[in-house]
C-alpha cells in the first residue's frame, strides 16, 4: 500500500453546505468513499436506502452498537445516527478516504478512537445566520416547524467549531470546495499516511552505505 486513507469528518450546522460540498469532493476524486450512516429516522422523498442511509430500526440500531459494530454513534433530533465500522475499514484497507457527514458528537468520538493518526476533521461555517436560515428554506426540504428546529440546534453544532483541524467559512461555494480539495491533497501527504516511506527511505540508506 503505498497510501494509507484519511477518515475525513465535514461538521456544520445544517444548510452550511456539507452534502453539497462532500458531493463535490467525491466527484473531484473516486478515492473518496461516503460512509452511509444508519438511523433511525424515516427517509425523507427522494432519499435512497442504503445510499443516503441505511434506515434500520430502533432494536437493529441498538444491537448494532451493543455489538461494537458502530464507529461512532450519537442521538441527534431525536432520532439515532451512527457510522458502521465494517465499511470503513474495507476502504481504509483498500487505501481509500472516507468521508463522514456526522455531528460533532460522532466527530469527537472517532477522534478520540484508535484511529485519531489518520483523522482529518473539518467544519464549516455559514457567513452569517441569516444566510444559514436562507439557504435551509432554499433546498425546500423541510417544513417551517423542521427549519425552527435546526436553526435552534445550529448554535450547539457551531459551539464546537473548535475542537476540528480545518474551519472553513462557506462564503463562495467553488472558493470553499477549492479549499476542501487544497486540505485533503495535503493531509494526503502527511508521514502517518505513507505506510511505504520507510521502505524508500532504507533503499536510500543502502545506496548512501553502498557509496552510489
Ligand atoms: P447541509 O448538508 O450542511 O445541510 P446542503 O449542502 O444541503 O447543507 O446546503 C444547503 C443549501 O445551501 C443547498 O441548497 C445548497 O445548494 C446551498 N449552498 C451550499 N453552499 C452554498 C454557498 N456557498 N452559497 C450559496 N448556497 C450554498
Ligand atoms: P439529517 O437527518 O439532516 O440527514 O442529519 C442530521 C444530523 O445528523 C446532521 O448534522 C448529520 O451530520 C448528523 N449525522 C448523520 N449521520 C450521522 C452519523 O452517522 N453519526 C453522527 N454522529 N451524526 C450523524
Amino acid at each position: 500500500m503505498t497510501r494509507r486513507g484519511l477518515l475525513i469528518i465535514l461538521s456544520s450546522p445544517s444548510g452550511a453546505g456539507k452534502s453539497t460540498l462532500a458531493r463535490g469532493l467525491r466527484d473531484w476524486d473516486a478515492n473518496i468513499r461516503f460512509s452511509v450512516s444508519a438511523t433511525t429516522r424515516a427517509p425523507r422523498e427522494g432519499e435512497v436506502d442504503g445510499k443516503d442511509y441505511a434506515f434500520i430500526s430502533e432494536p437493529a440500531f441498538k444491537s448494532m452498537v451493543r455489538e461494537g459494530q458502530m464507529l461512532e454513534h450519537a442521538h441527534v433530533f431525536g432520532h439515532f445516527y451512527g457510522s458502521p465500522r465494517a465499511p470503513v475499514a474495507d476502504a481504509i484497507e483498500a487505501g481509500a478516504d472516507v468521508l463522514f457527514d456526522i455531528d460533532w458528537q460522532g466527530a469527537q468520538q472517532i477522534a478520540n478512537s484508535p484511529m485519531a493518526p489518520h483523522v482529518l476533521s473539518i467544519f464549516l461555517l455559514p457567513p452569517s445566520i441569516s444566510e444559514l436560515r436562507r439557504r435551509l428554506e432554499g433546498r425546500g426540504q423541510d417544513s417551517a416547524e423542521v427549519i425552527a428546529k435546526r436553526m435552534t440546534r445550529s448554535w450547539d453544532e457551531i459551539s464546537h467549531w473548535d475542537s476540528y483541524d480545518y474551519v472553513l467559512i462557506n462564503d463562495d461555494l467553488e472558493k470553499t470546495a477549492e479549499q476542501l480539495r487544497t486540505i485533503v491533497t495535503a493531509e494526503r501527504l502527511r508521514r502517518t499516511q505513507q505506510p511505504g516511506l520507510l521502505d524508500q527511505v532504507r533503499v536510500l540508506q543502502s545506496e548512501f552505505e553502498d557509496g552510489s
